[in-house]
């Protein structure tokens, strides 16, 4: 089965303490779209400008990623441009600017309509829902958002909750949706607002995952060497979405557990590198060595 994304496609600039790149792929679209291609074939919906680089087309061609729903106009390709402190956690948006995402309205060509999967990666959730209305029954929807969208368009985010099946979010976008300090309390208190399942992400501490009477928590993959953080949420959704799409017919909570495994396998590698870098090398077999690693680190014999 196929997976639907939408979302940005950008060009992007980082700063870290020790290095700065210029005009780099990037956007949720991007890292999400890469991250799913590994386990299932992507239909990609977004629009760029003149300015961005024609071999990116490319190269999602090549990995069987469908770019029909990528438009390009006249205009500059959205910019993003962010500086990360000493943590590389914490991270301050230096610049942003929408350019032809200003008067983006993402049509979806006929043969999308159908995908089963869809991922509404980072964007205006009145887009999200934009997208969802061109489509003809989807049967399991994945949204992520952000502080921005929580804190300007809380009405749009509110009224397509419902409609979504995992809503991923990172952990003080949680707080700051539900003003709860425990995120356990904010885990349940999303899913009120619709979503069946919710993702918490907490950045190098791993993920929670709530359910109707279910939960689960996973830890990160510990690295030691991390170069750019840019697009591991993204990366995240895409590896959940992108396995759910691929491998899954019926979605229960153990398919949720082992998608957000592969989720923070995927995120894991985004971040050893600036841009899309690492992620256009990486191999299934890396993919499947991290995934067993990750089985050992959660397997434990207590001996009382
Ligand atoms: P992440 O590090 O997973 O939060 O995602 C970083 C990516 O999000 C960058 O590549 C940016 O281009 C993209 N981005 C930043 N701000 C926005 C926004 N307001 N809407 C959509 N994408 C954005």
């Amino acid at each position: 089965m196929s997976l639907l994304v939408v979302g940005s496609i950008a060009l992007d600039t980082v700063k870290t303490p020790v290095e700065e790149h210029a005009d780099l792929v990037g956007g949720s679209a991007s890292y999400a779209a890469l991250g799913a291609s590994f386990f299932s074939p992507v239909k990609l919906v977004g629009v760029v400008g003149k300015d961005f680089p024609a071999s990116e087309f490319d190269f999602w061609k090549s990995r069987k990623i469908d770019v029909n729903g990528v438009q390009r106009v006249d205009g500059k390709t959205f910019r993003w441009s962010g500086e990360y402190a000493w943590d590389l956690n914490t991270r301050e948006t230096r610049s942003v600017a929408l350019n032809v995402f200003e008067h983006f309205k993402p049509v979806l060509p006929a043969f999308y309509r159908q995908s089963d999967f869809t991922l509404l990666a980072n964007i205006a959730p009145a887009l999200q829902s934009h997208v969802l209305d061109q489509m003809e029954k989807p049967r399991f929807v994945v949204a992520d958002t952000m502080d921005l969208w929580i804190e300007t368009t809380r009405k749009d985010l509110d009224a397509l909750l419902p409609r979504v099946d995992l809503l991923i979010l990172n952990d003080s976008e949680a707080r700051q949706m539900t003003k709860e300090t425990s995120l356990i309390k904010a885990g349940r208190s999303i899913r009120k607002l619709g979503p069946r399942y919710v993702a918490i992400k907490k950045g190098e501490h791993g993920a929670l995952l709530f359910g109707e009477d279910e939960f689960f928590s996973c830890g990160a993959y510990p690295l030691e060497d991390i170069h750019d953080p840019t697009g591991a949420g993204d990366t995240f959704a895409g590896g959940m979405a992108g396995y759910l799409a691929g491998a899954v017919k019926n979605v229960q909570f153990t398919d949720l557990r082992k998608a957000m495994i592969y989720g923070s396998v995927l995120a894991s590698f985004t971040v050893e590198a600036f841009s899309l870098d690492r992620l256009r090398k990486l191999s299934m077999d890396e993919i499947k060595e991290r995934y067993e690693t990750f089985k050992l680190m959660s397997q434990f014999e207590v001996e009382i």
